[in-house]
Order: structure tokens, then sequence, then C-alpha cells
């Protein structure tokens, strides 16, 4: 039996019923204000659900989702999100996730043509380009994994190199970036080795980085 709109009201209430039962006043405290030490930016694909699969509850991470994870400097819905997380919230760790089997990663990969989409996936083929001479070096059913690893470590060196980045380290915040990917086929998150806490740790992060991914590819 498939799920209905009304079920999702129907467990959504039992939820709230169980959460207060367990945690009284659980919602009453959150009502007054959210104090996240996490900001995660991860894929829209629904296999991913950012609080689920880290054991974090309501409160607990500030979250920006789009199509394969990107951080394009244009884009101020996510440049908006990542201001208010840091500058407001103060997050203290900011995770760039993506995924294995992501479409978005596929599509690009394999130039595939999808509509309105192509636009924004075209972020990622830049990315492929960079990296074509990595791509081919490794066995063709490894190319898809491994252009997700590379676009992640590709997006957190841009969200590093954004201006809400940059001024936040340059006034001595203290908020750390880092880049996992995440198995939908283990359901196990995976360090990439690719974090950073200010903008002199970069540059290093970035050849280790894509060093050890290849590698681990090959
Ligand atoms: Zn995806």
């Amino acid at each position: 039996m498939s799920t209905t709109i009304k079920d999702l009201f129907t467990h959504n209430r039992a939820w709230a019923a169980e959460m207060e039962r367990t945690r009284p006043g659980f919602f009453s405290g959150l009502e007054k204000q959210q104090t996240p030490k996490f900001m995660w930016i991860g894929c829209s694909d629904s296999r991913v659900p950012a609080n689920q699969i880290t054991g974090l509850e309501p409160g607990e991470v500030f979250v920006h989702r789009n199509v394969a994870n990107v951080i394009v400097h244009s884009d101020l819905n996510a440049l908006s999100a990542v201001q208010f997380a840091v500058d407001m919230l103060k997050v203290e760790d900011i995770m760039v996730v993506g995924h294995y089997r992501c479409g978005g990663v596929i599509a690009a990969l394999e130039g595939a043509r999808i509509g309105v989409a192509d636009n924004w996936i075209r972020h990622i083929q830049d990315v492929r380009d960079r990296h074509r001479s990595q791509l081919e070096s490794v066995a063709p059913d490894k190319r898809g994994d491994l252009l997700v690893d590379l676009n992640v470590v590709e997006q957190v060196v841009n969200l590093c190199v954004s201006t809400v980045m940059v001024d936040a380290w340059a006034k001595g915040q203290k908020v750390r970036i880092h880049g996992w990917a995440f198995g939908v086929h283990d359901g196990l998150l995976q360090d990439l080795g690719a974090s950073v806490d200010g903008t002199e740790a970069i540059e290093p992060m970035y050849n280790r980085a894509i060093d050890g991914i290849v590698a681990k590819y090959r």
C-alpha cells in the first residue's frame, strides 16, 4: 500500500505526540530559538536526509540542499543560507555532502540532456572537464563515484572562497568546512579529507584531497 498525503499528517501527529511524551517540553524549547552547531549543504536526493543519517534532531542542523550539492557564486539562495548560518547562527562546522549514484553527477559525466537542469549541471561538467585526466585514469564504472568526490572537493573550495567565508575567517571566526560523501548503497558517510579551517588551508587541502581521492579509485 502506498503512502498518501493523508498518511503524512497521521505520521506527523504520531511523531509529535511521541516526541512530547518522551521529551516533555521539546517543542516549546525549540520555539524560542535555533542554535545549531552544524550546517549541511547536500543534494536534494530523497535518499540523503541530513538529520536521519547523522542522528541529529530538529534544531541541530541548518540545511541547504540543491541538485548535486553545488555552490555557485551567483546563487543568492545558497549564499544567503550560508551567511545566515555563519553570521547569525554562528555554526561551527559546515559539511558539503555529495552522495554516490547521484543522478545530477551521472548526467554531468555522461553529458545527458535533462532540461532546465542542464544549466545547473554545467557546473559539474566544469569539474569533470577540469579533472578529465584523473577521471580517464580509472575504470569507466568508477568514474561516476570519483566525480561525486571531486565535485565535493571543488564545491568545498567554492564555499571557502565565498565572500561570507573569507570575511568570517578574516574576523577570526572559528568555523570549519568539511567534504563528505554518502553511500546510498550502505548508508555510510565518508570523510573525503577536505576539511578547511581558514583561507591559508585551502590549497594544501585541495592537493592532498584530490590525490587521496583519485588513489582510492585506481
Ligand atoms: Zn544527488
